[in-house]
């Protein structure tokens, strides 16, 4: 097969090239690295059956010919991370939406399967945990920063749906609930390299709020097996599934557990949301997904428990701490 990953050189991105090259896929990607890291795919820079296109998919020249050259397509372009969304909502709104419509409308041209990378955003304020599939969206005010991202992957999955419905482009959405692993990166306001980072410098661990808010964190590894089925199967088109972990833990829980794993001394701290984000920043208190759709289709059923996958990540950077300071005492 050869397969189209847009954002191919971000955290999921990297992780489904490794996995598609595995299988025998033909891999081409295109990313901006706007949030992306070319460190992601260095490895693969010189794999015969690795092509790596660095341009915006808003470029529809160069994004067609991708296109045209793939059978099916990854759409994982996208901008995320609470941290950058709240700082550059213009930039999250435009590149969310216009990237979708780009790549959508080259698809249709020769219907190319689509598989577009949503996110657990989208269910806002809704508290009607487990979130799902068919349940209610629920938006917060257009004043608050955040919502920006939730409504921009909403008109994505819309925009899919309808691509499927009116013009029979096969489109699969997949809302993507808290993924982690290697290569994530803090930058953009992810809170397991945020805190893993924070813990092995022996900084204080920065929990956000109260720290009673809880999350379900996934291993990369899983989510990209579960995306990679979903693309697979021709009865999952035209539908939405959640991908994730159904195993919560409050924030607070997460940063002792960090703390413990990593040996660190650090102390950990409360920091009021004003003071993270914005002054009137919303958090959803429970993120949890039903993930019995995605289960009855595919099979999928998250392997790594948090521990491994803290692991995982503490490791990971680890090594690239003892790199850069290797780094920094060769500079002196
Ligand atoms: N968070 C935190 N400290 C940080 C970064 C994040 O306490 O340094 C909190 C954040 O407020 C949220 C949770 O951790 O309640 C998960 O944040 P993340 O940005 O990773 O994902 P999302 O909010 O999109 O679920």
């Amino acid at each position: 097969m050869r397969v189209l990953i847009t954002g191919g050189s971000g955290f999921i991105g990297s992780h489904l090239s490794d996995a598609c090259l595995q299988r025998g896929d033909e891999v081409f990607i295109i990313d901006d690295l706007s949030t992306g890291s070319f460190e992601n795919i260095r490895h693969l820079k010189d794999h015969p059956r690795f092509h790596y296109t660095i341009e915006s998919v808003h470029n529809q020249p160069v994004a067609a010919e991708l296109v045209d050259q793939c059978d099916v397509i990854f759409h994982l372009a996208a901008a995320v991370g609470v941290k950058l969304i709240v700082e550059s909502p213009v930039h999250t709104i435009e590149t969310n939406v216009r990237g979708t419509e780009t790549i959508l409308a080259l698809a249709n041209k020769k219907k190319k399967k689509v598989l577009i990378a949503s996110t657990s955003e989208v269910y806002g304020l809704s508290t009607e945990v487990p979130f799902r599939e068919d349940g209610n969206l629920v938006m917060g005010a257009t004043t608050k920063g955040r919502w920006s991202y939730a409504c921009s992957k909403a008109i994505d999955e819309f925009l899919a749906l309808a691509y499927w419905r009116e013009k029979k482009l096969p489109t699969v959405v997949v809302r993507l609930f808290n993924t982690v692993g290697p290569r994530q990166t803090g930058q953009y306001g992810m809170v397991i390299p945020t805190f893993v980072k924070q813990a092995l410098s022996g900084r204080p661990i920065t929990v956000y709020g109260s720290g009673e808010q809880s999350r379900c964190f996934c291993y990369v590894g899983d989510v990209v097996g579960a995306l990679m089925k979903l693309m697979d199967d021709e009865q999952a088109v035209g539908e939405v599934f959640n991908v994730g972990s159904n195993h919560e833990i409050t924030i607070s829980d997460l940063a002792r557990k960090v703390k413990d794993l990593a040996n660190s001394e650090s102390e950990i701290v409360l920091v009021p949301y004003d003071e993270a984000y914005e002054e009137g920043f919303e958090d959803m208190p429970r993120r949890v997904p039903d993930i019995s759709k995605v289960n009855k289709q595919v099979g999928f059923q998250p392997q790594m428990d948090l521990d491994g996958i803290l692991k995982s990540v503490i490791e990971f950077h680890s090594g690239r701490q003892g790199q850069e300071n290797k780094g920094t005492s060769a500079q002196r």
